[in-house]
């Protein structure tokens, strides 16, 4: 590369522009613990939106296969909530649901993806693109969360929300093995 095509350095990138810093709502996180509690409402708001999404991603899954993994994983969310009761609990907090926008995102792309397939194997492509987008949101908030419990002392609390980290995994590592066995080879016929 010439001297002269080398691109120049952004000199604003490296500059703090006051106008893009947010100022903080009154009721801000200020310590670790606060912003932990915050996020815990959060994924509450996002399970409990799960438990009612999930019977509809399996009234329109095909592949009996499907249909059973979203069902076992309705059961196993519906438990992922009382475990975040017992988190709240832990915690002296009231267990209360904050919206989460990334989930309501996702699940509104869910449904679209709904209107735009076909019934059959290539809407069940669909719905597991839709679930494993929901799965890795959730592997990363549970993660974080883990991450969080562990630095604040709050041992019980890491243990389930461990236990929920694990029960995602396996959630994705089941719809991968769904695609690769069933669905990417009917759809690609
Ligand atoms: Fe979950
Ligand atoms: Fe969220
Ligand atoms: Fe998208
Ligand atoms: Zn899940």
């Amino acid at each position: 590369m010439k001297n002269s095509e080398k691109p120049t350095p952004n000199k604003t990138v490296h500059t703090k522009d006051n106008k893009n810093i947010v100022s903080p709502l009154a009721d801000a996180a200020s310590e670790l613990k606060d912003f932990f509690i915050d996020s815990l409402k959060d994924i509450y708001w996002a399970e409990n939106a799960l438990v009612s999404a999930l019977p509809k991603m399996a009234s329109n899954a095909t592949s009996p296969a499907l249909t059973v993994a979203i069902l076992e994983h309705l059961s196993v969310t519906e438990n992922q909530v009382v475990r975040l009761q017992k988190v709240f609990e832990l915690l002296g907090e009231k267990a209360e649901g904050k919206k989460c926008e990334a989930m309501a995102g996702l699940l509104k792309e869910g449904d679209s993806i709904l209107q735009e397939t076909v019934p059959g194997a290539v809407r069940d492509a669909g719905i597991i693109a839709a679930s494993q987008k929901i799965e890795h949101y959730e592997i990363a908030t549970y993660g974080t969360l883990c991450a969080f419990a562990k630095v604040l002392g709050e041992n019980d609390a890491a243990k389930l929300l461990t236990q929920t980290l694990s029960e995602e995994k396996e959630a994705d590592c089941l719809l991968n093995d769904i695609a690769l066995n069933a669905v990417n080879m009917v759809a690609a016929e």
